[in-house]
């Protein structure tokens, strides 16, 4: 099944890409697993994935060490500064920094280590009160700033669209933040790159990735519908 489900996802990829003129190379497809078993993962691993995103610290520290070591791990979900310690140095990219105080305790630990670590703004391009991330005003201020902290790059943005019932009133977003990310990467800030643009998940990925996506982050598309219990995981 989830072999094809990817089949599937890839496909609309190419024709997406085929749409807009793009290279379908140009795109990453990161699979979101969280809340899904082990089992699925490593279904999906022989099904040749390698880019793996998750959303919670204690998932990502469960999962890591059962899985091949050459897995992408993608932190994408907000991230509390009490737990960067526990990620920097073993994932691939973090795409939900939202505050320069988080990108300081990111660069404080990458830091410690002696390491780099890659991330992204996370920008809440349509407003949405239930959401993090910075507005569109606010992005190229933080932008500057992450970038003069040691042991941190910046490589992007990244969105979480609305939940909508027709993808098409996300196109908005994702030309949006495109421009934002054409625009500061004009702009030529030391330290920084706008190569990674993240957006796209299930509902809207095809459309993303018309707008020029880099990466889309697709969850439901591979592994099906999560279940939720009280909060609780039941996978
Ligand atoms: C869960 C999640 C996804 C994947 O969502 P689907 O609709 O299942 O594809 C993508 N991005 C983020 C940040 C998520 O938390």
């Amino acid at each position: 099944m989830i072999r094809d489900n990817l089949e599937q996802v890839q496909q609309r990829i190419k024709e997406a890409c085929e749409n807009a003129g793009r290279d379908e190379k140009e795109v990453t497809l990161v699979s979101v697993s969280k809340t899904k078993p082990l089992s699925m993962l490593q279904e999906a691993y022989e099904a040749g994935v390698r880019d793996f995103g998750e959303n919670k610290v204690q998932e990502l520290m469960e999962k890591i060490p059962e899985m091949p070591g050459d897995v992408r791990w993608h932190m994408i979900g907000h991230l509390q500064r009490n737990k960067v310690k526990y990620i920097v140095g073993k994932v691939f990219l973090i795409h939900s920094v939202d505050s320069l105080r988080l990108a300081e305790e990111i660069s404080r630990e990458a830091c410690r280590q002696n390491t780099d670590v890659n991330i992204l703004l996370e920008v809440n391009v349509a407003e949405e009160e239930s959401k993090f991330g910075i507005t569109l005003e606010e992005t190229e201020e933080l932008v500057r700033k992450a970038s003069e902290l040691p042991g941190i790059h910046v490589c992007g943005l990244m969105t979480i669209a609305p939940f909508v019932e027709n993808a098409e009133d996300n196109r908005q977003y994702f030309r949006k933040l495109k421009q934002l990310s054409v625009d500061i990467g004009r702009k030529n800030i030391d330290n920084v790159s706008m190569n990674v643009l993240s957006m796209g998940m299930t509902g809207d990925y095809p459309v993303a990735v018309e707008e020029g996506a880099t990466c889309v982050r697709v969850g439901t598309g591979i592994f099906g519908e999560r279940d939720y219990v009280k909060g609780m995981v039941i996978a």
